[in-house]
């Protein structure tokens, strides 16, 4: 028999099934058990230790083999690779760029540097990312075929691209959304930043789009103290995201010649030696996840007016994060919730304020947000680090 819906069950149900008496327990903590500490020794010994080194290039190995996607530039953040992966592609001033409005803001940030402008869509709740049947009627309406394109009828601007996030390390549901792209010649992006270790159809995710980023901030399954890196299976992309990461730069031995306005984006050798010892833990830290993952689903099976998100069908997930859903009767409740577990030390949080209520992107394009904006009311994250899953 199922009970009835009370907070104070939800918040115990939480309690149980996280370690007692250990403090606070926060969202997601990086863990560095491995050789972290060898290969920065090994880095400092060296005097490599900025922005070049054979700890890049090997960390950039190890991310194409393990993606499966043949080419990795490593960079200082997940915005920046965002940003090259978007400049690239041949996003311009001007452009318009399909994005979830429920996802982090840099996804749209990056869209911004490049005087682009980011037109907002709907999530749907079984892959908490792009919903594309409803993106498709809404393109159906929206959208008027152009010379190696579409137009936004209203706006009079061309809609140049999608950026696919999958939320929470999910895997968008690709095959239908590709068929929305290909119709409407639409270039496909992955902000994969949340999403390494997660697969679609047994292909990683990422390897989708023209090009994809990750992210390797302290809060991401693996982590480099900042990083980020740009995947993709052009090589000439890949060529140019490298050499725009590097100022543009010539390589010569001792001239500086540059040959285009480029930036300083290059991942510096010290970061990437992390980023080496991380990827030797990456399986381990997934088996962890979606360990906890399944703790958290168990642990909710019997509760009522909430669920824990499960992966789909075709996706095979890291869990970045943990996702406790509630019934939208109950989202009213969801602060009540949240304090109680933050009075107990744990850190739970909702999700991002949907972009386009933000003050800067208020007067984007968007569509009907209506399934971003239950999912926003009723999204709670629980507290995901690898450690809690029993590494
Ligand atoms: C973390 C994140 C980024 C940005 O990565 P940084 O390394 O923090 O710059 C971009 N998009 C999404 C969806 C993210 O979660």
């Amino acid at each position: 028999m199922k009970s009835t819906f009370d907070t104070a069950c939800i918040i115990q149900t939480i309690i149980n099934l996280l370690p007692q008496n250990q403090g606070i327990i926060a969202l997601h903590e990086p863990g560095f058990r491995g050789n972290e500490r060898l290969y920065i020794e090994e880095c400092l010994q060296s005097t490599w230790v900025s922005s070049s080194g054979p700890c890049v290039n090997r960390f950039e190995q190890q991310l194409a083999e393990y993606t499966g996607i043949k080419y990795a530039a490593a960079v200082v953040n997940g915005t920046a690779a965002l940003h090259l992966a978007l400049h690239v592609t041949g996003i311009t001033r001007g452009d318009e760029v399909l994005l979830p409005a429920l996802t982090f803001i840099a996804t749209a940030n990056a869209v911004s540097y490049l005087g682009a402008v980011p037109h907002f869509a709907d999530s749907e709740e079984r892959t908490l990312g792009l919903d594309p049947a409803k993106l498709d009627r809404y393109l159906a309406r929206i959208a008027a075929p152009g010379p190696g394109g579409c137009w936004n009828k209203k706006s009079g601007r061309p809609i140049k691209a999608v950026v696919a996030m999958h939320t929470f390390g999910h895997p968008v549901d690709m095959d239908p959304l590709l068929d929305v792209c290909r119709r409407y010649k639409l270039i496909l992006i992955e902000d994969a930043a949340q999403s390494l270790g997660s697969f679609y159809k047994n292909r990683h995710t990422g390897s989708w789009g023209r090009a994809a980023v990750l992210s390797f901030n302290g809060n991401k399954i693996i982590s480099t103290g900042g990083g980020g890196a740009i995947l993709t299976q052009d090589e000439i992309l890949f060529q140019r995201a490298r050499h725009l990461s590097t100022q543009a730069r010539i390589p010569h031995k001792w001239s500086f010649v540059h040959d285009a306005v480029a930036y300083n984006y290059r991942m510096p050798n010290i970061n990437a030696a992390l980023g080496c010892a991380q990827m030797e833990q990456l399986p381990g830290f997934i088996k962890s996840k979606r360990n906890l993952a399944h703790r958290y689903q168990e642990a909710f099976a019997e509760v009522d007016g909430a669920i824990v998100f499960k992966e789909s069908q075709n996706a095979c997930s890291n869990y970045w994060l943990n996702t406790l859903l509630l019934n939208e009767e109950h989202s009213h409740q969801r602060d009540i919730i949240m304090e109680g577990l933050h009075q107990q030390g744990i850190l739970v949080r909702p999700t991002w304020t949907l972009l386009h209520k933000l003050p800067m992107y208020r007067e984007c394009p968007h569509m009907d947000l209506s399934g971003a904006e239950s999912l926003e009311r009723r999204i709670i994250n629980l507290p995901s680090s690898a450690y809690l899953g029993g590494a």
